[in-house]
């Protein structure tokens, strides 16, 4: 079932953070994401924190403290595989306790806010790592208006192709190349042929590209043969990341048939450090995106009324590049598109039982992404492919720089937020890249 609101999204409540009271702050304490860190330049062991303002809470810390149940346990531990492999109870649980803690007023306020050193770490001070070991990583393809635009450049007359109203595309993407917000992406070389040469050639790809996209961690998951129900989906769904899945168009577009993505996409995919689980998301549920009339309904194992009904998250997702010389001049880095993640064609939850409808065994941290997120709009579109119509209409930037794909030194930066009348808006924060030449 998808979790409707509880008292922890109450507008009302104030955390003793006192920076996660700052209007907009990704973090305030109706948020409460899970991650990976441990003190910048320090050979600690990762350990499990959740986001507060600008501090950073030890979970297990305060589970020592006796400040937390039984229920932070799976927490004792470097990634959040043991979390995401407790459950949906753990889960709610956990985070029911996590609120009380946080919020302003509490009876254990006082006593922590005392004792903040054993407890709080300054963001600033910590390194975030990967939030999960990822076993497998799966790339969906579930923005009708991304699979439309792109399959336009290379099949106009016949842009989508017959099967995507039907079933949910993807391909399985390498978790190995999976990477934290911050690391540098390394352009790839790779095997290319322009469609006016006589031959391929090997070298640095000239066609280097980012994708917009949401990453969902899985919970429990399946035993290997057994099914996940639509109904049962959102209780294998832990949360929610930003994911940029960099992908070298020239590579892909002469590598790509028969079999799909290959060396094109597995070089590099940055996710954000903070899951935002699918409880803090409960405000934000809207209705799955309606379909044209004319359009196919899913097929009953993709289908049920609470997916029909609230399996969307209305989540805005922004792109931003900052160039090298920008970076040098002291600017910020510029908008390049906003779009909404509630239109896509599929939600998380229908991705997940078609993932799993064959018996295929999801894990706890396995990732999800849904593929590029695009609207119908020019602003909306998530990846330079369509934003350049494949370099075709290159962008200006407020300097005068121009761009078709990404140039060494640019550093992109996705961000995504969740805003809704009556409740306290709540961010995936950042997930950012910097292109560094090819070897
Ligand atoms: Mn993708």
């Amino acid at each position: 079932m998808i979790r409707p609101p509880d008292d922890t999204h109450d507008p009302r409540l104030r955390s003793w953070v006192e920076s996660a009271n700052a209007p907009g702050h990704p973090f305030p304490v109706q948020n409460l994401p899970f991650g990976i860190f441990r003190r910048a330049g320090s050979r600690e062991r990762p350990r499990v924190g959740v986001a507060i303002g600008d501090r950073i809470l030890d979970v297990i810390a305060c589970r020592r403290a006796a400040y937390l149940s039984g229920a932070a346990e799976p927490c004792d531990a470097p990634s959040l595989n043991r979390l995401l492999a407790a459950g949906q109870e753990t889960w709610t649980t956990l985070r029911a306790e996590l609120s009380q803690i946080l919020r302003d007023g509490s009876y254990r306020a006082r006593e922590m806010r005392e004792r903040e050193g054993d407890f709080l770490v300054p963001a600033t001070e910590a390194e975030l790592l990967l939030p999960a070991e990822i076993g497998d990583y799966t790339d969906f393809y579930a923005s009708v208006h991304h699979a439309t635009n792109v399959g336009s450049m290379f099949r106009p007359d016949n842009p989508l192709l017959p099967n995507y109203k039907h079933v949910p595309i993807g391909y399985h993407g390498r978790a190995s190349s999976v990477v934290p917000s911050g690391t540098p992406v390394r352009r790839p070389n790779g095997q290319t042929k322009a469609p006016t040469a006589e031959s391929p050639s090997f070298g640095p790809s000239r066609m280097l590209d980012y994708e917009l996209e949401v990453g969902a961690f899985v919970g429990p998951g399946n035993p290997l043969g057994a099914a996940i129900p639509i109904s049962e989906a959102e209780a294998h769904l832990f949360g929610v990341v930003l994911v940029n899945d960099w992908s070298a168009r020239d590579i892909q577009g002469w590598e790509y048939q028969p079999l799909g993505p290959f060396l094109a996409k597995n070089f590099a995919t940055t996710v954000s450090p903070w899951v935002v689980t699918m409880d803090a998301l409960a405000p934000f549920r809207v209705p799955a995106a309606a379909r044209p009339a004319d359009d196919p309904s899913p097929l009953p194992y993709l289908s049920d009324g609470d997916n029909i009904e609230r399996g969307g998250i209305a989540l805005t997702l922004e792109v931003w590049l900052c160039t090298a010389a920008m970076r040098h001049r002291g600017e910020r880095e510029v908008l390049l598109s906003r779009g909404g993640f509630a239109g896509m064609y599929w939600t998380l939850g229908q991705l997940l039982a078609h993932h799993a409808s064959n018996g295929c065994n999801l894990r706890p941290g396995d990732l999800i992404a849904s593929g590029t997120v695009s609207g119908p709009e020019r602003g909306e579109r998530g990846c330079l492919l369509e934003l350049t119509w494949r370099g075709a209409e290159p962008l200006t930037l407020p300097d005068g720089e121009t761009r078709r794909f990404l140039e060494d030194g640019d550093e992109v930066i996705l961000r995504g937020w969740c805003e809704r009348e009556g409740s306290v808006r709540i961010g995936l924060g950042e997930c950012r890249g910097r292109i560094e030449p090819a070897v």
